[in-house]
């Protein structure tokens, strides 16, 4: 016979940010399970993945109040002070500097793992929160009443609320027919970690060439982490370069900037398709983390999109328990859809028409691009305003 079980909430995707989803509801009593396909003894402990994310003060203040923040070691925590923003291989940049703010830094580097560690013990052993393993949603489909999500040993659970925050290729969304705008830019991105013999004085460069982008970014000591994206085409030719070749090139297209670097691990590759869902809700459904927004990854802020759409959905649902509300009701998922988009659809077209400009090559462009960079350094509402996606309201 069939296994059933119910809930109150059912998360698909034990990600950063479901995980933090199902913090953020850990003392309101809801019974919550989550359904993740990788094992817990890869959640517990999960491996470097060759992301390090900027996280902005306001992510770092929800950590804090989630339980996470204080699991990182400090080690690992990499501040940002100065960003700058070069065209080609100009010595001119656009630059966002911590001392025209009220913080002393801009942001801070986590690696993906570690946000990924700190979320995971952060609910472990809560007795509200379950967690099933190695398993896959394979079928989700709401009523009215409730909603059901099969997984894939044929057992099935209901609750009140399903929320899908099971990366961008969502399957739960697909199978809930909310449509997706996919943009697939035809490149990719390799991220690894070097270590050079100059300090990188905790700036981070972030350097658009024809067609390919370098994003430096400073970890503690004399390290840093690296984003290249380039077309697909390109990326076998780089990953196949050995160490030292690569390292060359770094330095090279540097300027020597940073003086010697040497690769430190792997190199990994993900490809670069961003989505952004039609709706971040449905009946006794809703979309959380990438699987509602998937940026790319220039401006840095999927993560910290997520997260913060992940409070905005919990505080809808506090609310709704303190108003006596159904907390699958239209009414709750719809605020949250609402709010999130407001949040986030700037933010989305705004880095791909960016990551458009910048990575157009016909001559003109390139000349926009530089008169780009010296207009922006002297327009201060555009510089106040992504610094304060960065330092949050205290800028
Ligand atoms: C190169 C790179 C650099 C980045 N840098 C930054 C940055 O600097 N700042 C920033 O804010 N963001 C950054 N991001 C984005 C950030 O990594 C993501 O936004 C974040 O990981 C999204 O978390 P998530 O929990 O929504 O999804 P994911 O991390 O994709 O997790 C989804 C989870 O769902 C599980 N799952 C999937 N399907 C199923 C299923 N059917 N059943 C059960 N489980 C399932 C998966 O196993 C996974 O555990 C970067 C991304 C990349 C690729």
């Amino acid at each position: 016979m069939a296994r059933m079980s119910s809930y109150d909430i059912v998360v698909i995707g034990a990600g950063p940010v479901g995980l933090s989803f199902a913090r953020a509801l850990a003392d309101t009593n809801l019974s919550i399970c989550m359904i993740e396909k990788q094992p817990q003894s890869l959640l517990s402990n999960p491996p470097l993945d060759g992301r390090d994310i900027a996280l902005t003060h306001d992510s770092m203040q929800l950590m804090k109040s989630l339980d996470m923040w204080e699991r990182i070691p400090k080690k690992e925590i990499s501040p940002i002070r100065l960003a700058k923003v070069y065209s080609g291989r100009s010595s001119y940049s656009l630059e966002f500097d911590s001392k025209h703010t009220k913080r002393s830094e801009l942001g801070c580097l986590v690696p993906n793992n570690e946000i990924r560690r700190a979320a995971y013990r952060s609910i472990n052993r809560l007795r509200t929160i379950a967690i099933k393993d190695k398993l896959e949603a394979s079928k989700v489909y709401t009523d009215n009443n409730q909603g059901s999500v099969r997984l894939s040993n044929g057992e099935t659970i209901t609750a009140s609320l399903i929320v899908a925050a099971d990366s961008r290729f969502s399957s739960a969304r697909s199978q809930m027919s909310i449509p997706v705008s996919t943009k697939d830019f035809g490149r990719s991105a390799i991220v690894c970690r070097m270590t050079h013999t100059k300090s990188h004085d905790e700036t981070a460069h972030e350097c658009f060439f024809d067609d390919w982008t370098l994003a430096i970014l400073p970890l503690q000591g004399k390290k840093s982490s690296i984003v290249i994206t380039l077309p697909t085409e390109q990326v076998d030719s780089v990953m196949n370069m050995s160490a030292p070749d690569f390292g060359n090139r770094l330095e090279r297209n540097l300027g020597n900037r940073l003086g010697k670097m040497r690769l430190v691990g792997q190199r990994y590759v993900y490809p670069l398709v961003a989505v952004y869902a039609s709706s971040f809700s449905a009946k006794r459904f809703a979309l959380i983390g990438d699987a509602a927004v998937g940026m790319h990854p220039v401006t840095a802020h999927g993560f910290n999109l997520g997260l913060g759409g992940a409070q905005i959905l919990a505080q809808e649902i506090r609310k709704a328990i303190s108003l006596g509300i159904d907390i699958g009701a239209c009414t709750v998922l719809d605020a949250y859809s609402l709010k999130q988009r407001r949040a986030s659809a700037l933010l989305y077209y705004g880095t791909n028409a960016l990551v458009g400009i910048y990575t157009d090559n016909r001559p003109a462009i390139l000349g926009l691009r530089a008169m780009g960079l010296r207009l922006a350094n002297h327009l201060a509402p555009f510089k106040k305003y992504v610094t304060r996606q960065l330092t949050g309201k205290v800028a």
